[in-house]
């Protein structure tokens, strides 16, 4: 098995993808060879999603929620504030 292996840098750089399940099949497959093989990217990988989900529950943040964008008008009134004060 020497094609395609990764090492654990590559590992933790595919981390996120992994957990947001958009790793493509293939590297997906690599992935997770490695993880079976090596202990420190299981470790990695477990303290990682502990630590999300602890900040998710900190912020209460729900899946698929996240924090608006500030509108463009309120963008404006700053800025004509701004040169009023001026
Ligand atoms: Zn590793």
């Amino acid at each position: 098995m020497t094609e395609s292996r990764l090492t654990c840098r590559e590992c933790v750089e595919f981390l996120m993808e992994y957990l947001d399940d958009t790793l493509a099949g293939q590297v997906r497959v690599t992935f997770e060879r490695h993880l079976s093989a090596c202990p420190n990217c299981v470790r990695y990988l477990e303290s990682y999603k502990t630590t999300t989900t602890i900040c998710k529950k900190a912020f209460e943040v729900r899946d698929g929620e996240s924090v608006p964008p500030v509108p463009e008008e309120l963008i404006q009134a700053i800025l004509a504030a701004r040169l009023k004060a001026e």
